[in-house]
């Protein structure tokens, strides 16, 4: 096909879409407002914009000229707020770590992903310090701390640094296509795969949430400029699904929380009364069960969620505490954005039972997500939201492979899709229901626990002959792994002969203390496909029926 193209005049400007430009639209409408850090810090956004030039300067100072990992390990706060800017915008690359992983997949991170500078929290500094001499990119050490110490023994501060530094930089213009973010996803056996964004794909997010939960008016409530907004999903996750660049780029009002702690969160509700946030139904479940001992208004706060299906039952509780809830769904793939909830505005006064099933549904996807629900030939299934198939994406966002992995990569887009591995249905209105993961990998707590992992570790115990875990539902953490040991002839096993053995695989880092599983079964047999493969899809099935 033939397009017309015509050449640019001289001296046009070829316009990048850079990070920058979202920060320094953060001075225009309202940059009084504050950026508050738990009970601990406020600030407005001038101070913002000064410690992000200052950060941008420290970067320099230390040698960084671009093309750098800078890896954080922090809480969510407004030191990471200010990583989020100025590591990119010096053209250096945000390696946003997941403390959560064990010790030994968050040093392979460190090493896969050559980290050169890595900004700790105090409280995961012997955590790094344990990987003395197993990190030969890193030259760097910054410490950080939540009260204003500047001094932490062997290694400069962040503070001190930041103060030692000019309050202006000039942040250079470069191409789009610059990678200014990277983390690691865990979600299958093996190493963590490492996936990564440019600066014009965050830029286009930004664009796509302002449009998708902005624009779009329906049943539930708006995301705008005059909203204060809380994240409840960590920063280290998918850039906490990209809110803060937009919350950033309106000059919004800023509640960061920092360690997790749901009374703590409850008081922040009350005093600086957050009116939008995001989180995964677990953490909605803590602050609930705090709120049984505190009680909190909840009213008018609008919640997104994600990372895992929302229970009808919990989306009745929210309902019925005034709270605005929509889900919405992506992963660490996507951006992570692809699929939100929609509800007509002619369905607002429809009852409960009919809002809590509408709004924990999955949803649909934004404008420019294409997606399709598809069966193994490539083939899109019917929209009856029986039939299912698995969720194929394309989108303007989406990691164009995993980091240093072009296998995994090409599988990732096998077909010119990106293979969500998860298995939906979709109805006539395009929304679409998650029914499944095709891998059996076990989400705990909004956290991955890798059942072939625990198999290997169990199996190593010389009283198990056999055994198979699988994730079955919890009320409280979303899953948890079950395992079913075949004990070995003669043999005597107990529960905490097991859990003792598995212990020293997380005391030495390889497996993380959440993988514990509570609930283990002695079966005479473990059932096998007619390949000969463990069948997880039958055990599930019996495990339902005790
Ligand atoms: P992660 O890469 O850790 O963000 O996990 C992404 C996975 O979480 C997806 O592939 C889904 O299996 C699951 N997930 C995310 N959002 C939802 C949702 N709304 N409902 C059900 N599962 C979800």
């Amino acid at each position: 096909m033939n397009i017309m193209k015509i050449a640019p005049a001289p001296g046009a400007h070829d316009f990048q879409l850079l990070i920058k430009n979202i920060l320094a639209y953060s001075l225009m409408l309202e940059p009084e407002r504050e950026i508050v850090y738990s009970n601990k810090h406020r600030y407005n956004y001038f101070t913002l914009n000064k410690r992000i030039r200052q950060l941008a300067n420290a970067l320099q100072h230390l040698g960084l000229s671009g093309g750098a990992p800078v890896a954080v390990l922090d809480y969510d706060s407004h030191r990471y707020l200010e990583c989020y800017f100025a590591i990119p915008m010096t053209a250096n690359v945000l390696h946003t770590v997941n403390w959560r992983l064990s010790p030994a997949q968050i040093l392979y991170t460190i090493r896969h992903a050559k980290d050169e500078v890595i900004i700790v929290h105090e409280d995961f500094l012997p955590l790094i310090e344990s990987f003395a001499g197993q990190m030969p990119s890193v030259k760097h050490i910054i410490v950080t701390t939540d009260d204003t110490a500047t001094q932490t023994g062997a290694y400069p501060h962040y503070e001190a640094l930041l103060a030692a530094m000019p309050e202006s930089y000039d942040f250079p213009d470069f191409d789009e296509d610059a990678v200014a973010t990277m983390f690691y996803t865990t979600g299958t056996t093996g190493d963590p795969k490492g996936v990564y964004y440019t600066h014009r794909q965050l830029v286009l997010h930004t664009y796509h949430l302002a449009a998708t939960f902005g624009f779009v008016a329906g049943a539930t409530g708006r995301f705008g400029s005059d909203d204060v907004y809380m994240p409840l999903t960590s920063m280290f996750h998918v850039h906490a699904w990209g809110f803060p660049y937009l919350a950033t780029m309106y000059s919004l009002k800023q509640v960061y929380v920092g360690k997790f702690d749901a009374a703590n969160v409850l008081d922040l509700i009350t005093n600086e009364k957050p009116t939008f946030s995001h989180c995964v139904p677990t953490i909605l479940q803590m602050l609930f069960a705090k709120a049984e001992e505190v009680p909190t208004d909840f009213s008018g706060w609008k919640l997104v969620s994600g990372g895992a299906a929302m229970p009808e039952s919990l989306a009745k509780k929210a309902i019925l505490k005034g709270i605005d809830l929509r889900a919405s769904y992506g992963m660490s793939e996507t951006c992570p954005v692809i699929c939100g909830g929609y509800i007509p505005l002619h369905c607002k006064d429809k009852d409960i039972d009919w809002q809590a099933k509408a709004r924990s549904r999955t949803g649909m996807p934004p404008a420019f997500v294409e997606m399709k629900i598809a069966d193994e030939q490539g083939n899109e299934v019917a929209h009856d939201d029986y039939t299912t198939g698995e969720i194929l994406v394309r989108a303007p966002w989406l990691t164009q492979g995993y980091l240093h992995d072009h296998e995994r990569g090409a599988q990732l887009w096998e077909g010119g899709y990106l293979h969500t591995g998860d298995v939906a249905t979709i109805n006539k209105h395009h929304s679409i229901r998650i029914a499944d993961r095709i891998k059996d990998v076990i989400k705990s707590g909004g956290e991955w626990i890798s059942s072939l992992a625990l198999e290997n570790y169990i199996g190593q115990h010389h009283a198990v002959a056999e055994v198979a875990v699988v994730g079955m539902p919890d009320p409280q953490w979303g899953e948890r792994p079950y395992a079913l040991v075949v004990p070995a002839t003669g043999k005597t096993l107990t529960i905490e002969l097991l859990q003792q053995h598995l212990q020293q695989f997380i005391d030495n880092g390889e497996l993380s203390k959440w993988a514990m599983p509570e609930h283990f079964e002695w079966v005479s047999a473990i059932p096998k496909t007619s390949v000969g493969k463990i069948d997880k899809k039958v055990i599930r099935g019996q495990l339902s029926k005790i």
